[in-house]
């Protein structure tokens, strides 16, 4: 009989109100039965909204500093625990454990940086308009985040949300997604261990439709930060509209690698291959188009499909895989969907099936695919595949590629292959997203610098780096007036003033 775990509510590990659970599978060998998690429900939630807003009472008066140096002890604990939770994240995930490791030090790294802002947090003070009196702003906590996220990077979006909720003097409620819920439950035991005090953070495992579905409607929860699909993310920031709730979003993309005539071809190879099949396509910035100049196409598509041939698929513990499996079945079947779309509409030149044989047959395994000629404008150039799936398209100028990068409705990343640095300004100034790269993959974010894209993949607030710290904290000005009088701002000293 496999565990049965639990959610951590008012700091206890708890049972789910319903009595329900879920499996959790490994997408690499299904018949490895992880455990069974709390399929919890609207009851679960409301003790979890109660035990953060009493938990909000304490954490939102310690001082910055001192949530700094818990996060720091977190960060600790983290790089002491790093390779149990890399192995636990890719047996419930599918990616390699190079990736799951990758996927840790992001959090590692958040957690460091969170620690030192506790020291920072700024405000300003700026010389008030009267004589005698001083004018200033702070960063003050807002109260209970509910914090959702996808199966992709089970630790290092979690930790992008809470961390900087925290640091800012929040409390959170945090819903994993369903496929990978073992990594969070790691990361709160963490906490616990790290001696967050009761309340400040709680963990609701579930469904979206359920218990995602109900932290965003909580009327105690009035902010929510969402990463996932863009279809999931409507439905999100359609109730946080109708609630006046501050919501970030960050949902799905379209990324570009576009490769002019005098790159340096060794290098934009190395840099699609990584960006489009690892974490097997199944990144918010994967390589998922190769714009290529008519001039380099041949020679570099030739290559690309023998190397992409190369790279062996398999279970991400063991040594030499480079390609895990897909998520789940839902996700297998959207990829086939767009291959029989793509071979309508381009030429299939690699892959396009399952990948069978041995050590993948009980995995949800495909093929390494590469789709020629794909047309700008048609839906395998346009739409979100999350999935193994590359589409090349040409052009004959740069113009035409940043046309072709920009005309689709994500704005995440992008990327650009040359020499000539005037080009590489241009792009960084004309590309529509929120992250160009220039002789690097659209893949490999840093977490001190801002996170999130443009158009239908963001709501204009970013993940990670300084900017973060501002949608998980309100401003507040305070004027003090030490004249002891009455002073009309805009009028007594305009009528005084002799200028
Ligand atoms: P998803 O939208 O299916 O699920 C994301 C989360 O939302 C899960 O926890 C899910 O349980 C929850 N959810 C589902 N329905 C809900 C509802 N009605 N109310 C509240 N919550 C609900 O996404 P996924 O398949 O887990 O992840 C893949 C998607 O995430 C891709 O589109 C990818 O581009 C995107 N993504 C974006 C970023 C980014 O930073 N822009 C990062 C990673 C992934």
């Amino acid at each position: 009989m496999a565990d049965k775990h639990k959610n951590f509510i008012g700091g206890e590990w708890v049972e789910p109100s319903t009595g329900e659970y879920f499996e959790n599978r490994n997408p690499a060998k299904r018949s490895d039965l992880i455990g069974l998690w709390p399929r919890s429900g609207r009851e679960d939630v409301d003790r979890a909204v109660a035990a953060a807003q009493a938990g909000f009472e304490v954490w939102r008066r310690t001082p910055a500093p001192e949530r700094g140096a818990l996060l720091k002890a977190v960060g600790d604990l983290m790089v002491e625990r790093k390779d149990e939770i890399a192995r636990a994240a890719t047996r419930e995930m599918g990616k390699t454990v190079q990736e799951t490791r990758g996927d840790v030090q992001e959090g590692i790294d958040t957690a460091y940086y969170a620690a030192v802002e506790g020291r920072r947090l700024f405000g300003h003070t700026v010389p008030s308009e009267l004589r005698d009196k001083w004018a200033m702003s702070y960063r003050r906590p807002i109260g209970v985040c509910g914090l959702i996220t996808p199966f992709n990077f089970p630790m290092a979006i979690p930790t992008w949300k809470m961390f900087p909720a925290l640091l800012c003097g929040n409390s959170v409620i945090t819903k994993p997604g369903e496929d990978v819920p073992h990594t969070v439950s790691l990361l709160v035991e963490i906490l616990e261990a790290a001696g967050i005090p009761t309340g400040v953070v709680n963990l609701v495992h579930g469904l979206g439709d359920e218990v995602g579905a109900a932290i965003v409607e909580h009327t105690g929860v009035p902010v929510v930060s969402f990463t996932g699909s863009t279809e999931t993310g409507s439905v999100v920031g359609r109730i946080c509209g109708q609630m006046h709730k501050r919501l970030s979003l960050e949902m799905g993309g379209k990324n570009a690698q576009i490769v002019m005539p005098d790159a340096d071809l060794d290098l934009a190879l190395d840099g699609v291959l990584w960006g489009a099949f690892g974490t097997t396509g199944q990144r918010c910035t994967a390589t998922s188009r190769l714009l290529v100049h008519d001039d380099v196409h041949d020679a570099l598509l030739e290559r690309l499909v023998s190397r992409a041939c190369e790279l062996k698929l398999g279970y991400g513990l063991d040594a030499g895989v480079d390609v895990g499996p897909l998520i789940n079945q839902a996700a297998l079947d959207k990829v086939e969907k767009y291959v029989a779309i793509g071979k309508q509409e381009a030429e299939l030149v690699l892959g396009g099936g399952r990948a069978t044989g041995e050590g993948l047959d009980d995995g949800y395994f495909f093929q390494p695919t590469i789709f020629d000629n794909v047309k700008p404008g048609s839906r395998l150039a346009t739409e979100e595949i999350f999935g193994p799936v590359l589409s090349v398209i040409r052009f004959s100028d740069a113009d035409e590629a940043f046309r072709i990068n920009n005309e689709v409705k994500y704005g995440l990343s992008s990327s650009i292959y040359t020499r000539d640095v005037n080009l590489s300004f241009r792009a960084m100034q004309d590309l529509d997203n929120g992250i160009t790269y220039v002789n690097a993959p659209t893949i490999g974010a840093e977490a001190h610098l801002p996170f999130g894209g443009v158009k239908q993949t963001g709501n204009g607030h970013r993940e990670g780096g300084w900017e973060v710290y501002e949608f998980y904290s309100e401003t507040k000005v305070c004027y003090v007036d030490y004249s002891g009088k009455l002073q009309r701002a805009q009028i007594d000293n305009y009528d005084a003033s002799p200028y």
